[in-house]
């Protein structure tokens, strides 16, 4: 009790320090402690008393926030889309706002996220949740395209009818579904980026999407000008295994957070199961298991030298999307962690760890520069609970023993699904 009463002081000390700052100090935290991989953007953000500048690839200044802009700047961005964000900070540049213009600035900003308080209300009533369950492939055609599925017999001298078959898709769209029931009994409003275990965002499989739409989204693409016709040409001509890779892809999570960004929400949950990198190419188990996070940040100096990549520094630079983050993405770890007994990861339990993220001040939270982590704007949880390799996990995993509420599961999916509502219900309600 002591050390919880301990713990909690420490806690609030720290937020009070926090709020203590002034915001260009806040901005200076979040890029040494989240944004800034490995010193690669030092001479791209200039950090002064009152002012934060943002530098091109060749030196010249082309933004600047003054302490006073920060705020306002911060809560356009939490409140407006990306079409709206670009434009705002293109003409934001590096002039600087007069008061009056703060004022009508702020008072045009239509806060979204408030919420109306109403008698007798469910605890979460008001509050949105957007859900990306990830990935799409069922059945061994469209999973191996996409890679993400197991399928090796385990014990092929004692028991060699048993194999392990498994779909991460699967596993992610029935924790989906049990979270998004265990939200909307406290009166939450879910948003599923995908309806069934095997479609993707557009709401079909990938093989019906190349029989149905393929050719017609990559014409209206090079019509638009965002293809030229050779590589118009060279994907119309792709196999469909290529075509994944090099196009549907990305064309497919830039639709989940657009999904995901139109709701807006007030936490988002990505949900992964991960494997062992040591086990590739995954045909056999794993005794390891380790259970981790990630939220967004680790840029390069490479990466906003894309104008669509500076907006989304920018967004996570300036608001408080990766403090909260952090937050909700600790409170997960921890549950997974005690829910499910499995060791929380360092930085040297794996390569991608050491080499493609930032570890911030929560065990097992990696700042990481992820498609989705980079683009919803709201608090996010990047959740890699276990390692569906692990000996004992694939075992666990392919059971369908349970049953929540009318939704069939195994008790392992359960403890995932519950350790991320309690996650979100705790970030939500303090
Ligand atoms: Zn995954």
């Amino acid at each position: 009790m002591i050390t919880k009463c301990i713990l909690y002081c420490v806690f609030c000390l720290a937020s009070f320090i926090f709020l203590a700052q002034t915001p260009v100090q806040r901005c200076k935290y979040r890029f040494d402690n989240y944004l800034n991989f490995k010193g690669s953007l030092n001479n791209r953000v200039e950090f002064q008393k009152e002012v934060i500048f943002i530098l091109d690839n060749k030196g010249k200044k082309i933004f600047a926030f003054n302490e006073n802009e920060i705020d306002v700047v911060a809560k356009y961005f939490i409140n407006n889309t990306f079409v709206a964000q670009e434009k705002f900070i293109k003409f934001k540049g590096t002039k600087r706002f007069s008061s009056t213009q703060r004022d009508s600035i702020s008072k045009k900003i239509v806060d979204k996220r408030i919420i109306a308080k109403k008698d007798n209300a469910l605890p979460l009533s008001g509050y949105r949740i957007a859900i990306d369950p990830g990935h799409t492939g069922t059945n061994l055609t469209d999973a191996q395209i996409e890679q993400k599925f197991l399928y090796f017999v385990q014990d092929s001298i004692n028991h060699p009818l048993d194999t392990i078959k498994l779909f991460e898709s699967v596993l992610t769209f029935n924790t989906a579904q049990l979270a998004q029931k265990m939200l909307e009994e406290q009166g939450a409003k879910v948003l599923m980026t995908r309806s069934q275990s095997n479609f993707n965002s557009f709401n079909l499989t990938y093989t019906q999407w190349i029989e149905k739409h393929k050719k017609r989204v990559l014409d209206s693409l090079q019509r638009k000008k965002v293809h030229t016709k050779a590589q118009h040409n060279k994907l119309m001509k792709m196999s469909d295994r290529d075509l994944f890779w090099e196009f549907f892809r990305d064309f497919d999570l830039n639709h989940r957070a657009k999904l995901m960004n139109d709701f807006d929400p007030h936490a988002s949950l990505i949900i992964h199961y991960n494997v062992d990198e040591k086990n590739e190419p995954w045909k056999q188990t794993s005794n390891r298991n380790f259970t981790m996070a990630f939220i967004g940040g680790a840029f390069t100096s490479d990466n906003i030298d894309k104008p669509e990549n500076m907006i989304h520094f920018l967004r996570l630079l300036l608001t408080d999307e990766l403090n909260q983050s952090e937050k909700l993405a600790s409170l997960t770890v921890s549950n997974f962690n005690k829910n499910l007994n499995i060791p929380i990861a360092s930085q040297f339990d794996a390569n991608y760890l050491k080499d493609n993220c930032l570890f911030t001040a929560s065990p097992g939270v990696f700042s990481r520069n992820l498609n989705l982590c980079r683009l919803i704007n709201s608090p996010l949880v990047y959740g890699e609970s276990l390692y569906q390799d692990n000996e004992k996990e694939c075992k666990e995993l392919m059971k369908m023993e349970s049953n929540y509420k009318g939704i069939k599961t195994n008790e392992r999916v359960l403890k995932v699904a519950k350790s991320y509502y309690d996650a979100v219900f705790k970030f939500l309600k303090n």
